[in-house]
């Protein structure tokens, strides 16, 4: 199933997100249709409130292979290395990018789709991706990351697409 991704402003973006305390039928089908949504966007990776769900679940995909995606529920970064200084853009505000400062190398742990507990080293990509994706879970969008005049003027830009997008629709 694909899912209609959750646009800024959604009150769920900016909310943290909740453990999942035991895998259940429902929860991998909430995977499922996460890896399944990202894939369908062009996406890289995906926040589970991203398409509207609380609980505490990424999936990355930095190659874009099919089945060789990452599913990590209850992720936390334990170590961060070095610093990355690259573009980035999100699902939930498209149309806007900017260059955003994150660590170049993590340490990722959380559980696998079958409940298994995995440890993640990352670096290039999948380490921004991991990072962008906790953001998320912890209620931050990328833009979070920036300075505040250039946050507003990308809200801005973001919001008068978005205006213009429903004009059209309408
Ligand atoms: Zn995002």
């Amino acid at each position: 199933m694909i899912a209609p991704i959750v646009k800024e402003p959604n009150p769920l973006l900016h909310q943290k997100a909740v453990d999942v305390q035991k895998i259940t039928l429902e929860i991998q089908k909430l995977v499922d249709t996460m890896i399944e949504t990202m894939h369908a966007a062009e996406g890289v990776g995906l926040a589970a409130n991203q398409i509207g769900s609380s609980w505490n679940i990424l999936v990355a995909s930095a190659d874009g292979k099919r089945g060789k995606e990452l599913v990590l529920i209850n992720p936390a970064i334990r170590k961060r290395r070095g610093r990355d200084l690259s573009p980035e853009g999100c699902l939930s505000v498209p149309g806007v990018s900017s260059e955003v400062l994150r660590s170049a190398q993590v340490t990722a742990a959380g559980l696998t789709r079958k409940g298994e507990t995995i440890t993640v080293e990352a670096n290039g990509l999948l380490a921004k991706i991991l990072q962008h994706e906790v953001d998320h879970l912890q209620g931050h969008l990328f833009l979070y990351r920036l300075g505040l005049l250039k946050r507003r003027r990308l809200l801005q830009k973001y919001l008068s697409l978005a205006d213009t997008l429903n004009r059209v629709r309408v």
